[in-house]
């Protein structure tokens, strides 16, 4: 036998070689290094999830669960094998519980139409106050039809959720609660665990937004015990367009279909139509069948990488930015819960956000300055707009240390 190197559980995290996964990284941007700090918003995607889209493309395309020649059933094979993947990648039960979406926007959209088209006025929808408005709009937009109650989980100065203030929300009413795992402009991990407990107990279904979370922890839909899980392939390292909504089946089974159109049908006439089975009943139209398979492959991917060993590499740069932030002269960090995924949110005094990152990236460093699509955050924290660094997989120290020498000149600058 040949003498392998022994690569294990134990071996360090070598997050250069990962990088080396990535072509995009080696670009440069204005002549300087990249330093991509923007992962929360779209992560990059590996060579191996370029490749199988391209192979997919060169080999086997045709629509899906249509034609009986071969190349139909390879695409089928193809789409299909996805949807497998992502099923064992959540520990579904089944894969009747895996819908495609275009993403976790339209995930938690078909949710809010679909189930949510049974409320009753002075039904309660429950929320936090740091959701993302893809977790916002659509409970507002469906309880103007239905005459059901928005309620807002209050949260701290710290970007903290408060727990009790959450569980004194729910009601014989809540219907549904909907909270993210991972806030994305503050960076908070919720204790989502004791918010679908509280939920369950007072009666209430569950949608948990993973958009910020599945790609930097592990996630089993049948132990956090909720009802529906959303995300995007995008924020995976997968392409952009296609998103899951996962939903405990006996809850799916019960929903309307949404979309009309093909694919979701089994017999069509004008005296009576009939709706296909789960999970195709909430798939209308040609899906995105290569994106699938890119999704498949980041999967693939990560957990390659080992999500427990990316997840604690993205933990230790949390620590070291953070604390190394907290020296600058200025810069204030919005948001500092006990618990945090890889995002931090932060003001430079004196500089509005959007100049900072417009230098940050004559630097090379794109970070996000904006709402985050969290305006009621900002409202709370009385600020228009925060800049935000966040990490993934590929995130170094020298992107750190980069952020920090343009965030050097940007005082230079403002000075
Ligand atoms: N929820 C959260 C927490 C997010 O971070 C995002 C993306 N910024 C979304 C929802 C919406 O995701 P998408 O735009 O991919 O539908």
């Amino acid at each position: 036998m040949n003498a392998q190197p022994i690569v294990g559980a134990a071996s360090p995290y070598d997050v250069a070689s990962v990088r080396r996964d990535f072509p995009i990284l080696a670009t440069t941007v204005r002549g300087k290094r990249l330093a991509f700090l923007d992962t929360a918003a779209s992560s990059q995607r590996p060579l191996s999830v370029i490749e199988a889209v391209n192979h997919y493309e060169r080999t086997s395309h045709a629509n899906v669960h249509r034609g009986v020649y071969q190349l139909s059933q390879r695409a089928t094979d193809a789409f299909e094998g996805a949807r497998e993947r992502v099923r064992r990648f959540l520990n579904a039960a089944s894969i009747k519980e895996v819908v495609f979406t275009r993403g976790t926007t339209e995930s938690i959209n078909l949710v809010a139409q679909s189930w949510g088209r049974r409320l009753q006025p002075g039904d309660e929808i429950l929320v936090t106050w740091m959701e993302h408005h893809a977790n916002i709009v659509p409970w507002q937009m469906l309880c103007e039809r239905t005459g059901a109650v928005l309620k807002v989980a209050p949260i701290d100065r710290q970007g903290e959720l408060d727990l009790e203030g959450f569980k004194q929300l729910l009601s014989p009413r809540t219907r549904l609660a909907a909270f993210t795992q991972i806030s994305n402009s503050l960076g908070t991990m919720l204790p989502i665990e004791d918010m679908v407990r509280a939920a369950r107990a007072a009666g209430a279904l569950t949608l948990i937004d993973g958009a910020q979370a599945v790609a930097h922890q592990r996630v089993d839909v049948q132990a956090l015990d909720c009802d529906f899980y959303v995300f995007s392939s995008h924020k995976l390292y997968g392409p952009t367009g296609l998103g899951v909504l996962w939903a405990r089946e006996a809850v799916l089974r019960e929903m309307p279909p949404w979309q009309g159109g093909g694919d979701m049908i089994r017999t069509v006439s004008f005296t009576k139509t009939t709706y296909n089975d789960l999970p195709y009943r909430f798939e209308a139209g040609t899906p995105h069948i290569s994106g699938a398979v890119g999704l498949a492959a980041a999967i693939d991917y990560l957990e390659g990488l080992g999500i427990e060993r990316v997840h604690a590499h993205e933990q230790h740069l949390l620590q070291r930015a953070t604390a190394a932030l907290r020296e600058v002269p200025g810069l204030t960090i919005i948001g500092e819960a006990a618990r945090k995924g890889g995002v931090i949110s932060f003001l430079l005094e004196g500089v509005h956000p959007h100049d900072l990152g417009t230098i940050l990236d004559a630097e090379g460093v794109a970070i996000r300055a904006g709402h985050h699509c969290a305006m009621p955050v900002m409202e709370f924290f009385d600020v228009p707009a925060t800049a935000r660094a966040s990490f993934g997989c590929y995130t170094d120290e020298a992107d750190i240390e980069q952020l920090l020498s343009a965030l050097a000149t940007a005082r230079e600058v403002f000075g």
